[in-house]
């Protein structure tokens, strides 16, 4: 269902004429000059004689090339340089002669402040004292920004480090340091052991004002937190977690953890979340620095879910590594569902499959667009992959693999992962080799399901009527045009009789198939398939009077489906929150969250002047569950209470406007009690108050924080304020004091704004250039997210479609494609209830 280009008709691929096998490489970094100058020693085999070759070097300049082979020296011209195709050509005279062989380069190169390749970032230190670190990001394709390399991840090799850098810093990288000395003159030579054979976007170097944990072992592993000097407060969660992660993968893989030692570090500057580098995992801070006993359950168990996705690459991803970047999607999917797998045995009491809920709604919001995309399709440029870090890959792949999972029966599963990582380690793989090892492991044509979900784009929608279970794509509207949504699927079906009995796991091959079904039977038992189910009414009255007959995550999806089918037109707000009704006494936050979603929607739907039926309904529906939960844990409540707790204070603060629970949290606000689960909804129920002097007190609470969660409440506050100037100001401050890793998140915050929101679009997309320019790339798609909040403007929908269909991101212009188009079915959802809703919910609560 894809066509592949072969390697060599892609002018961004490199030939397998020569192929390296070692690298010794050896940077001099001056981090005050922002450069650095290199060499490094290329063991390669030479597999046919030719008198030229090319590897990948991009900001970089290079000297010509020295090698030898077969006793002989040669040396180059000065090489060609391909900006396009980010490669470096040396020539020769005569023809190499096949063998192995060795190849010398130096170079210098900049260290850049875009976050990528080697970059350097300055920060300020708890003492107020400015600093400076320089670090890598290589993935997907800047290793050649640091270094002249056969830069893709099928050309595996070994890496030896040496970094001269300033006498006073630390540095850090994928192995164990083997020596260090000082060279004089303030400068310090520092040399690494020589890695695994791994992928060149897995190769890291930090150095900096950093200091360590003292190791622990963990199977004979020495695992560390390296963090900035004076954080080493905030890193026993992330070591607590590490050391779990590290003992759980190495029984689940059945393989011994393949570093010589793990380092987990947190940088200051970083555009994404973290980076699996082998050995040398690298975090934004608020994703590895945190203080549990301060922090909101959801901040907690982030931590959680980054080092256990990051560390289950260690494996999945570094050990066995995608053939090419079409199949980045099985390497991040996979550890996306590790990731939950990982935290499920950490803390069961957390369910994280239930809350994976809400993840998986995201991806069938943008996989029910006409504009999606097969979860994997051809990869010809760098930017075509960086389009590729998306919902789809992370969260609709993690769905799959789930579906398929539970499908194939857990044990079965990881069995089939035994095998895949056995079959494969230290080398490189396509999709086909897990379906390979999955088959192996059950029996079941794996290969033959899978490439129904992982080849076409879209998920299908079960109608369930009688004893027949049917299946159609599932779209949220017409297509005006070309549809990415597929049209048929293997669908793993999973049944259950709310009379017990066993589940039954069915496979639908074609349109429609006979089940041993009647209506007490949940279709979709235990919530894991990527689909979306429609009941015949008497048997959807049967589910929904035994609700709680439902298992938590059942009745989720229950919540979920029948938001899809409010946004389609099929159903109304009003059958959502009749069934709302039933969940006052379950502690189940991602359910509500479905309502909050809802809830939130038509708020913007009624707007301020029509809102006091809304006000109320949320008062009914809400307030039951807080005067039950109280404002303060109390001994024995459930793992899910606090979390609950902030969405039902969130909910009656802002939608229901409740004055007692404004005036609690405005209190707490004036007192500083604003930390765990309630700090949240604290701060953005006081920002909309409006009260003077509010916004400056969270610019220096800001200033002062003590965690990484503190700094980034008190950033995005201004984006809960009612005053336009606030919102304004804060707009600014995007583009000027807040670092550029923390902007882009700051002005969609911004951008969803009530009274200011058009406003901070408009003003941003006016110097849209500089955003291109400022933010590390492919961020601002984040920024088009928040117009998914223009739900009520027609015309300012259209506006900005134009503008962003206009000005196309390098990388990622799908993904703004499917966040116009959902801007649209948003605007459908309101313009079909505009007139109406608030007349409706005026019955609904009376
Ligand atoms: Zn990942």
């Amino acid at each position: 269902m894809t066509t592949k280009t072969s390697v060599i008709d892609n002018p961004y691929r490199l030939p397998r004429t020569i192929v390296p096998a070692a690298y010794r490489l050896r940077l001099d970094a001056d981090l005050d000059g922002a450069t650095f100058s290199g060499m490094v020693e290329i063991d390669v085999e030479i597999h046919k004689a030719v008198a030229s070759f090319t590897l990948n070097a991009i900001e970089l300049v290079v000297a010509p090339a020295t090698v030898h082979v077969s006793g002989r020296e040669f040396a180059s011209s000065a090489p060609t340089l391909e900006e396009k195709y980010e490669t470096a050509t040396f020539d020769f005279d005569e023809a190499l002669p096949v063998g192995p062989a060795t190849i010398s380069l130096t170079f210098t190169g900049i260290l850049n402040d875009q976050l990528h390749g080697f970059y350097r970032s300055t920060y300020v230190d708890s003492d107020g004292a400015s600093r400076v670190i320089a670090t890598t990001q290589f993935e997907a394709t800047d290793a050649r920004r640091a270094f002249p390399c056969w830069d893709e991840p099928a050309f595996k090799a070994t890496y030896q480090v040496t970094l001269i850098i300033p006498e006073e810093l630390a540095a850090f990288s994928n192995t164990s340091e083997v020596s260090s000395a000082s060279l004089g003159e303030g400068r310090r030579e520092v040399a690494f052991a020589e890695t695994m054979i791994m992928s060149t976007y897995l190769v890291a170097f930090v150095v900096g004002p950093f200091e360590a944990t003292a190791p622990t072992m963990v199977l004979g592993t020495p695992v560390r937190a390296v963090y900035p000097i004076g954080k080493g407060h905030l890193v026993a969660w992330a070591m607590e977690l590490a050391v779990h992660a590290l003992e759980y993968f190495s029984d689940y893989f059945a393989i011994p953890y393949p570093g010589d030692k793990l380092d987990l570090l947190a940088i200051p500057d970083f555009a994404a979340g973290a980076m699996e580098n082998l050995g040398c995992v690298t975090f934004r801070e608020v994703e590895l620095l945190i203080d549990p006993a301060s922090a909101a359950h959801p901040e907690i168990e982030r931590v959680a879910l980054v080092v256990n996705h990051e560390l289950a690459h260690m494996w999945f991803g570094d050990l066995v590594t995608m053939d090419w970047w079409e199949g980045i999607w099985l390497n991040e999917a996979f550890a996306t569902f590790m990731e939950s797998i990982c935290t499920d045995h950490f803390r069961p009491e957390w369910k994280k499959w239930v809350s994976f809920n809400n993840s998986r709604d995201i991806a069938f919001t943008i996989d029910g667009q006409h504009s999606t995309r097969p979860i994997e399709y051809e990869v010809i440029s760098p930017d075509d992959c960086r389009g590729m870090f998306d919902v789809l890959t992370y969260e609709k792949g993690c769905s799959v693999l789930r579906m398929l999972e539970q499908y194939l029966g857990e044990s079965t599963f990881r069995d089939g992962i035994r095998i895949y990582l056995q079959r494969h380690a230290y080398a490189n793989t396509i999709t086909a080799d897990l379906w390979a090892a999955l088959e192996s492991a059950s029996g079941q044509p794996v290969g033959e399901i899978m490439d129904t979900w992982i080849l076409q784009g879209g998920y299908p929608l079960l109608s369930v009527e009688g004893t027949t279970i049917s299946q159609e794509p599932f779209a949220y509207a017409e297509a005006k045009g070309a549809s990415n949504i597929g049209s048929t699927w293997q669908v793993p079906v999973l049944t259950r009789s709310l009379d017990g009995g066993p589940t039954v796991a069915m496979l639908l091959r074609g349109p429609s198939q006979g089940a041993a079904i009647d209506t007490s039977t949940v279709v979709n038992a235990g919530g894991s398939g990527f689909y979306r189910t429609t009941y015949s009414s008497d048997h959807l009255s049967v589910i929904a009077e035994r609700l709680g007959d439902l298992d938590e995550i059942e009745r989720a999806v229950l919540f979920s489906d029948t938001w899809a089918s409010i946004l389609v037109g099929r159903s109304s707000f009003e059958d959502l929150f009749s069934l709302a009704r039933g969940l006052e006494l379950l502690d189940e936050p991602t359910t509500w969250n479905v309502v909050s979603e809802a809830i939130g929607m038509a708020d913007r739907i009624v707007g301020d002047d029509a809102s006091d039926a809304l006000a109320k309904l949320v008062r009914q529906l809400y307030g039951p569950v807080l005067a039950r939960l109280g404002w303060d844990p109390v001994p024995g409540e459930s793992a899910q209470a606090g979390e609950l707790r902030a969405v039902i204070v969130g909910a009656l603060g802002i939608y229901g406007r409740d004055a007692d629970v404004i005036k609690e949290a405005t209190a707490r606000f004036d007192d500083g009690r604003v930390s765990g689960d309630l700090a949240d909804p604290i701060v953005s129920i006081t920002m909309r108050q409006n009260r003077p002097g509010d916004p400056e007190t969270c610019e220096v609470r800001r200033e002062t924080a003590s965690t990484p969660q503190d700094e980034q409440r008190y950033l995005h506050a201004p984006a809960s304020s009612a005053d336009p100037a606030v919102v304004l100001a804060a707009y600014e401050r995007a583009f000027t004091t807040v670092r550029t890793q923390d902007g882009p998140y700051l002005l969609r915050s911004l951008v969803r704004n009530r009274v200011a929101g058009p406003q901070v679009w408009r003003a941003t997309s006016a110097r849209w250039d500089e955003v291109i320019e400022r933010f590390p790339e492919h961020s601002p798609v984040a920024i088009i997210a928040g117009t998914l909040a223009f739900i009520t403007d027609a015309e300012l929908a259209v506006e900005v479609r134009n503008f962003h269909e206009s000005h196309p991101m390098a990388a990622g212009q799908q993904q703004v494609q499917q966040i116009l188009d959902l801007l649209d079915l948003y605007v459908a959802l309101a313009q079909r209830n505009v007139a109406t809703l608030a007349g409706r919910l005026e019955t609904l609560v009376n």
